[in-house]
């Protein structure tokens, strides 16, 4: 008799646990809070998890980003890769896609197609806004949960029913959910997860709850619950009576990024295009010291700049947050393989 699940069927009912089974969720983004909510998610048997992120593990991530260890770190293994290898130790009956991508508006509706939800873990607002249009437009709940410091915010997007990310855009102040210098203490991180995988295994089994906003400083030992169901705004473009899903256009994407947090660029070609890493390797090995070479990515330095760069053609340039300066030096390593 299989009781692994055998805590949670006690609590959510047979047919609940039947529910969670059958469940499809993706997760945006393998940082702190997709690393908190996917194990969560694994354990309590999700049939299919799929986990999206465009970065690699690093040292500094071990501090709060629960699934990964020293031997990822020191492999640069991309976060997807390492997420799904150790969430397939924890549970092995279930189904895990990993894939090492940038979200943006041309490939967003096609990952969250046939999902039964998605969990919110990104670190930056434009990506967040890009979900929200899809989600409202192939009607998909959306599980929003951002942290930054000891500070903490979560609330979940019913199509048709809540507000939504949009609506919600002013009444969300921009410094809570804007990476930036101040740091972050891993409770924030589990409470915020444990709001959104609350919420996500309510939808699943379908349980009532009330669309609240809530948000604490765990720090200041403070909390705040808000109902939000007034806050839906008819003139909102996303879920709006005339809606054109703004975000989904392409002139609000952006093709270099200054990453959260980090002295650091990312550069994203135009079109998505698969590059060999190893004749990149063999072009530039003359120019670049501290090499590091793998199934899905390169890193090296250059001059004084650390560049990974990953098979799409994606590069995240380290040691400066100017777009021009990030651009010249991936122009050196990849113009001419793309
Ligand atoms: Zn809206």
């Amino acid at each position: 008799m299989n009781t692994r699940y055998k805590k949670q069927e006690l609590f959510v009912g047979k047919t609940g646990q039947q529910l969670v089974r059958q469940a499809h969720i993706i997760i945006i983004g393998a940082g702190a809070l997709g690393s908190a909510s996917a194990e969560m998610l694994a354990r309590a048997g999700i049939g299919k998890l799929t986990i999206v992120d465009r970065d690699y593990v690093e040292w500094s991530n071990l501090q709060r980003q629960q699934l990964y260890t020293e031997d990822d770190a020191t492999k640069k293994l991309p976060k997807a890769i390492a997420a799904k290898n150790r969430l397939q130790k924890i549970n092995s009956e279930i189904t895990i896609e990993a894939l090492i991508m940038d979200v943006n508006s041309h490939n967003i509706e096609q990952l969250i197609a046939n999902t039964s939800l998605i969990v919110d873990a990104t670190d930056n607002f434009e990506t967040r806004l890009i979900v929200n249009d899809a989600a409202v437009k192939l009607q998909i709940p959306f599980v929003f949960g951002a942290c930054v410091g000891s500070y903490g915010l979560q609330f979940t997007i019913i199509p048709e029913v809540t507000p939504c990310l949009h609506c919600l855009i002013d009444h969300v102040s921009d410094q809570h959910i804007t990476c930036d210098t101040v740091g972050i203490i891993s409770p924030a991180v589990q409470i915020v997860a444990s709001y959104q995988v609350t919420q996500a295994l309510q939808l699943l089994t379908g349980t009532y709850f009330e669309p609240i906003l809530k948000s604490f400083d765990i720090w200041k030992d403070e909390s705040s619950a808000i109902n939000i169901s007034s806050l839906r705004n008819n003139n909102c473009l996303t879920c709006g009576m005339d809606r054109n899903y703004p975000f989904l256009s392409l002139h609000h994407e952006t093709k270099t990024d200054i990453l959260c947090g980090r002295d650091a660029v990312q550069i994203r070609p135009s079109t998505n295009r698969s590059i060999s890493l190893k004749n990149t390797y063999e072009r530039i090995q003359h120019i670049v010291t501290h090499v590091i070479i793998n199934s899905y990515l390169l890193s090296c330095t250059i001059e004084n700049n650390r560049i990974v760069l990953f098979k799409d053609g994606r590069a995240i340039i380290h040691g400066t947050h100017q777009p021009d300066e990030a651009r010249t030096i991936y122009n050196k390593i990849v113009q001419h393989n793309l």
